[in-house]
């Protein structure tokens, strides 16, 4: 028997291909869509739509792959974490953060990631693999499924991995995402390190969906010490490229800065902030460290914290605090790192 085919893993273009090689009309490729991006189907045996005949042929030629759920942790801030594992047992987080009218599922695009950030847990795994873009919707579809009758409204691409480093298969899970699964692309965030090429790219493939950049310092220095990546892109470089990506009106980019004790936490790394903030149409979100022991690096005080805050709504800029949430069942920013034993290993 011919090998079947996973229906997640064929691109949007060659489901209908699909279908008509299967001896089957072209509509019944928008109602597998319809099954599997919106009724959350995880086996061809539940599309009730189709006859039991057309259902037992379709399973001898396709089936529909799942993300299996290795565990499910609830923080005492509401925020939940979602390990997944994936069919060659490597395994992925998903956290969910809950916030007044919102629901946001923060994403993986890699397992691990590449970048080697110093305060950044992903990072210390260096890069396994890549996802595909079904393994990055899974994401979406599997906590929908299991949150039901709540939906995700929000996705922010923050999760373990640099999204623009697998860019081919992120933008094809976005288009499915706003495509199939009706998430509109101003709800969607992606989150970068600052890979100057991708951000131009990104700009063509998935156009509309936010930015936000991990900036992180104030001077390439710094940025070297903490980012590797600074030193293909450095500072000037990548703000360069953030001054050209085609904004819609009333939309900013997102600069993340987590601020780690004596590194880049002074009055004047907040005022030179400021001054690389000028003239881009930007928010600020400051993100006090999370500490994890593997890189002796510290969270500063609350008072250093409020100082470069205030350092920089006193230049005219909007800048907020984020602790990040979920601390407790280590899904706050950063903290991702599924290095669970592999299953016969
Ligand atoms: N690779 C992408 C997206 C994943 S990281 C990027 O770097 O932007 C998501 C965010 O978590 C980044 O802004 C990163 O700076 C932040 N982060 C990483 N480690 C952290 C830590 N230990 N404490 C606080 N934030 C952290
Ligand atoms: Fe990778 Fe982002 Fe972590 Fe840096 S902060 S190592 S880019 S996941």
């Amino acid at each position: 028997m011919a090998k079947r085919i996973n229906l997640k893993a064929v691109p949007r273009d060659a489901l209908l291909r699909f279908t008509e090689e299967a001896g089957l009309p072209g509509f019944r490729a928008g109602q597998l869509v319809h099954w599997i991006y919106e009724k959350y189907a995880s086996d061809i045996s539940e599309i009730t739509e189709f006859s039991k005949a057309l259902r037992s042929a379709l399973a001898g030629l396709a089936y529909i792959s799942n993300l299996r759920l290795a565990s499910r942790l609830r923080s005492s801030d509401g925020t939940e974490k979602f390990l997944f594992s994936l069919e060659d047992e490597e395994t992925i987080e998903s956290v969910l953060i809950p916030d007044e009218d919102r629901l946001t599922l923060c994403i993986s695009s890699q397992v691990g990631c590449a970048m080697g950030c110093k305060f950044c847990l992903t990072g210390k795994l260096g890069l396994i693999r890549n996802l595909k873009a079904f393994e990055i919707v899974d994401q979406v579809i599997a906590v929908n499924r299991l949150i039901l009758p709540r939906r995700i409204t929000n996705i922010v691409l923050m999760g373990m991995g640099e999204p623009l480093s697998n860019l081919g298969e992120v933008a094809e899970a976005l288009w499915r995402i706003t495509g199939y699964m009706g998430i509109s692309k101003r709800r969607i965030t992606l989150s970068t390190a600052g890979l100057v090429p991708g951000m131009v790219l990104l700009a063509q493939k998935a156009p509309e969906v936010n930015l936000a950049v991990s900036l992180n310092a104030s001077t390439d220095r710094e940025r070297d010490e903490i980012m590797p990546v600074n030193k293909r892109y450095p500072l000037k470089t990548l703000l360069a490229a953030c001054r050209k990506f085609p904004l819609r009106p009333g939309r900013k980019i997102t600069f993340e800065y987590v601020l780690i004790s004596g590194v880049n936490d002074s009055v004047d790394d907040a005022a030179r902030l400021a001054k690389l903030m000028r003239g881009l149409r930007c928010k600020i979100n400051v993100i006090p460290l999370n500490p994890h022991s593997e890189s002796g690096l510290k969270r500063p005080s609350d008072r250093t914290v409020l100082e470069f805050q205030k350092v920089l709504v006193g230049s005219g800029l909007t800048a907020l605090i984020r602790e990040s949430k979920g601390q407790d069942i280590l899904a706050a920013c950063g903290q991702l790192r599924a290095d669970y034993p592999k299953k016969g290993s």
